[in-house]
């Protein structure tokens, strides 16, 4: 497989020849990203990452526009972050993926949003939920610069992962935790790996605890963040950070979500 697969690939070409990222800001966002650190450079099943990894982001900053509002400071350092663990997921796959949509709003923290749903007797209910980012229909994805700066540690946490995952999701025009599957997959076997993790998880949130400590303690608690348990497609955009910043965490709580994403993303993040 090529670099790139459609024909924009002449003018990234010259794109990555003109501008590259900067060797300084590189090696700053190599250093500083605990997940793209560890991604090795001229070894292991796949030598070529860091270095392809580098040529994505690099056309990512040149092909999508950062739109700062309410005054937050855009720096090259953000940007590159952003580039960066955006094209993480996308190592095995290609900038394709994210043509569909061409804006980053950039907030400068969480953020208030009026939310309105109509209940099932029609009951109009408005509410204010808080965003650390948000990925609209074939439109701009929003990010918060405190929670851009909170990601790629290896905790678990990843707000730019988190909407690129709902991205890819909705290629297919349904966000439904399952995006468009490769050829060689089976999305019997996708559907089952989720739903039965999905089920356990919102299962094991709703079952009472028991004390903290106590010998009555009947379980732990789930080892993902239960945001997971909003929806399917939260469940995919959870795993996939689990995938990217904790891949040992994931692999173990949940197999065979993991083997499926193994399949998707055409990388196993824990053999790097
Ligand atoms: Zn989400």
């Amino acid at each position: 497989m090529g670099l790139f697969s459609s024909f924009r690939e002449a003018r990234r070409r010259r794109i990555l020849e003109r501008s590259p990222i900067d060797d300084e800001l590189w090696a700053w966002a190599i250093k500083e990203h605990k997940i793209l650190g560890r991604i090795r450079e001229g070894s292991g099943p796949w030598p070529n990452d860091r270095a392809r990894l580098r040529e994505l982001a690099t056309v990512f900053l040149a092909e999508k526009r950062f739109d700062p509002v309410d005054g937050v400071e855009l720096d090259d350092e953000l940007k590159v972050s952003v580039a960066a663990q955006a094209c993480l997921p996308l190592l095995g796959l290609d900038l394709d993926w994210y043509s569909d949509w061409s804006t980053i709003i950039v907030t400068p923290r969480e953020y208030d949003v009026r939310k309105r749903d109509v209940d099932e007797v029609g009951v109009v209910h408005e509410y204010d939920d808080e965003f650390s980012g948000e990925a609209f229909d074939l439109g701009p994805v929003a990010l918060s610069r405190v929670d851009i700066e909170a990601s790629g540690w290896g905790d678990g946490y990843n707000v730019v992962i988190h909407e690129m995952a709902h991205k890819l999701d909705g290629r297919d025009g349904a966000y439904d935790g399952c995006p468009p599957l490769h050829r060689d997959m089976d999305y019997g076997a996708w559907r089952e790996a989720f739903r039965e993790a999905y089920e356990g998880l919102r299962s094991s949130l709703e079952r009472p605890r028991g004390k903290r400590g106590g010998a009555s303690r009947a379980r732990r608690g789930p080892r993902i963040d239960s945001y997971a348990a909003e929806s399917p497609d939260e469940f995919f955009a959870v795993a996939c950070e689990y995938f990217f910043e904790r891949p040992a965490t994931l692999r173990s709580e949940y197999p065979e979500v993991y083997r499926q994403l193994v399949l998707f993303f055409r990388r196993d993040p824990t053999d790097y």
